[in-house]
């Protein structure tokens, strides 16, 4: 069985029965990560009598859920700027209200399962220098606060660090156990899951390696694996992670909360403190692939782990000599314009939910929790988000996309490099935002 081969799935395994699917259900779900098992676990929490089945194609986890950085945020693909542009200040805080309120729901259900590590305490995003901090600035609001040089230092000594902003509502997860924690969960509950079962939604049901199991509704959450067309591309995002450090090194460094952290720059990155003690830490940087074919060789993208790698000792200078134990990648599907889908059409009997970038965590639970009250069509308030139910807005056709898409990862690294040189606002990225749309 194909698995993922980051940090968190060594030893993990799942344990399902290995019976083959039965003829029919009343529900069949595409893919078993995070949207697939929220998906099953919302709708057989609205409906225990419902028939699901779950068909993953390789192993669960074996997507972006069972890879990720484990932030379990109430970050949205869209920024907060653009997107109070788009749909108002009111609606925008109903979104990071559902997104606040789907933490708490995951720290619920993690509650019954101590190896998923759910801690909430928080995200601290650092500046060291004084064009990020201009712009986190820009970020300070009822839940964001802007810390001092010093304050960010009581917490995470970073160097050359100029400032901060913290928000307490971000959770810090180890994502492989969680889902193990739902699968074994929704087993219980009677939720069918089959793992190596390649499924195809046909009319009235799945494909499920070359064999018809019958469903009048069927979910499709395959994420970036799914035949992207142009409504999303596959990006990469790419992780490393450390020896457990000692409680030493940990003393310099600070981070006894386990709240994660990140540097204000523009080339995205994120990192946590695990449950044993390393820091795992990500980051983007690696090539769009042409006509949005995903390719296993970007996952492991040398020069990206390694600038990675440099980052992490450029925070934390006590970690110059620390040996890096793991090192991995996974795709994230990114829309036009970064909003997220969720899509249910009764007539078809199918639904599809997806295109969170790379802040799908919390997104997933909140999407898939949409998705059950729309497809049992079950009052709920959720269902009035601005992106449930909206047509995806498709990129460009190639080999623009590919040259665009392409140009911009560069020149954010660019403009990352102009700000440490000259401590303004990026000039290049003045150019470069208003082409992202997000
Ligand atoms: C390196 C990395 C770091 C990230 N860090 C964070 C983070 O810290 N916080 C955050 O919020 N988000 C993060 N993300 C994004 C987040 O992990 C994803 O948005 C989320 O896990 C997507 O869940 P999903 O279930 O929709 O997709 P996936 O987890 O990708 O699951 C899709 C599943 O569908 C299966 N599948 C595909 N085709 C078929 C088929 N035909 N039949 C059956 N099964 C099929 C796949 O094998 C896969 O297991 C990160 C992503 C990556 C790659």
């Amino acid at each position: 069985m194909l698995r993922n081969v980051s940090l968190w799935s060594d030893g993990g395994f799942v344990g399902l029965d290995a019976s083959s699917p039965k003829a029919s259900y009343d529900i069949a779900i595409i893919g078993g990560g995070f949207s697939g098992l929220w998906s099953a676990f919302h709708l057989n929490k609205l409906d225990p009598s419902l028939k699901i089945a779950i068909f993953e194609a390789k192993s669960l986890g074996f997507g972006a859920s069972g890879r990720n950085g484990g932030w379990a945020s109430s970050e949205y693909p869209v920024y907060t700027g653009t997107l109070k542009k788009r749909i108002g200040d009111a609606r925008t805080e109903q979104l990071f209200e559902a997104l606040n309120c789907s933490i708490d729901e995951i720290g619920e259900f993690s509650r019954n399962y101590d190896d998923v590590g759910f801690v909430k305490s928080g995200s601290l995003y650092f500046a060291r220098n004084q064009a990020q901090l201009r712009r986190l600035k820009g970020k300070v609001d009822g839940a964001n606060a802007l810390l001092s040089a010093s304050e960010v230092s009581e917490r995470l000594k970073v160097s050359g660090v100029v400032g901060g902003v913290f928000n307490p509502t971000c959770a810090t997860i180890n994502p492989f156990n969680l889902v193990k924690a739902l699968a074994t969960h929704l087993q219980k509950r009677g939720v069918s899951i089959f793992e190596g079962a390649w499924a195809n939604p046909i009319s009235g049901g799945v494909l499920v390696n070359s064999s018809l199991v019958k469903a009048p509704v069927v979910i499709q959450a395959t994420e970036a694996f799914g035949a992207p067309g142009r409504e999303f591309i596959p990006l990469y995002s790419l992780m490393v992670a450390t020896e457990p450090l000692s409680d030493a090194t940990w003393k310099e460094i600070g981070n006894a909360e386990r709240f994660t952290f990140a540097e204000n720059s523009h080339m995205i990155n994120y990192a946590q403190r695990t449950t044993d003690n390393r820091i795992a830490i990500g980051g983007r940087g690696a090539t769009y692939p042409f006509g949005s074919k995903l390719s296993e060789s970007k996952e492991s993208t040398a020069k990206v782990h390694e600038t990675i790698r440099r980052l992490l000792k450029s925070w934390f200078p006590v970690l110059q000599d620390v040996n890096f134990t793991d090192s991995w990648g996974g795709a994230v599907a990114v829309t036009r314009n970064w909003e997220p889908y969720v899509q249910w059409r009764p007539h078809e009997g199918f639904a599809r939910l997806g295109g969170y970038a790379g802040d799908g965590v919390t997104m997933s639970h909140l999407a898939a929790k949409i998705l059950a009250h729309e497809i049992l069509d079950m009052k709920n308030e959720l269902r009035k988000l601005h992106f449930v139910n909206q047509k995806i807005r498709k990129w460009e056709p190639e080999p623009i996309r590919y040259l665009g898409v392409n140009t911009l990862v560069k020149l954010s690294g660019i403009a990352d490099a102009e700000e440490r040189i000259t401590g303004r606002a990026s000039l290049l990225n003045r150019v470069i935002e208003p082409l992202i749309l997000r």
